[in-house]
């Protein structure tokens, strides 16, 4: 018999807020997704990452913006939060990742 698992409602009320966000932010920013989904094996792979990061929910990802394209953090970081996502810049890309205590 095949394994059923349930994935509870409030798992889906925060990845369904994390996906619809970072799909309202790609519509005014030009941006590229290049990191999402982690194993927790890969994600301790992964330089500076830690140990309980959200991409291993799902409700994290890493965006590169189209070059020359980089917008003002201020301006990124207000739409983002209106949408339920917290933004932080780094070298090589943005890290986006859902409020951690929005529900
Ligand atoms: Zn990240």
């Amino acid at each position: 018999m095949d394994r059923v698992t349930v994935v509870p409602p409030m798992d889906l009320y925060r990845y369904q807020t994390f996906t619809l966000g970072v799909r309202a932010l790609a519509r005014r920013y030009p941006f590229s997704v290049t990191s999402w989904w982690r194993t927790p094996a890969h994600n301790e792979g992964v330089k500076d990452a830690v140990a309980d990061s959200q991409h291993q929910e799902g409700t994290a990802c890493d965006v590169a913006f189209d070059p020359g394209t980089v917008p003002d953090a201020g301006p990124f970081r207000a739409a983002a939060r209106e949408l339920g996502l917290e933004v932080h810049p780094e070298a090589d890309h943005w890290h986006l990742e859902l409020v951690s205590n929005l529900y």
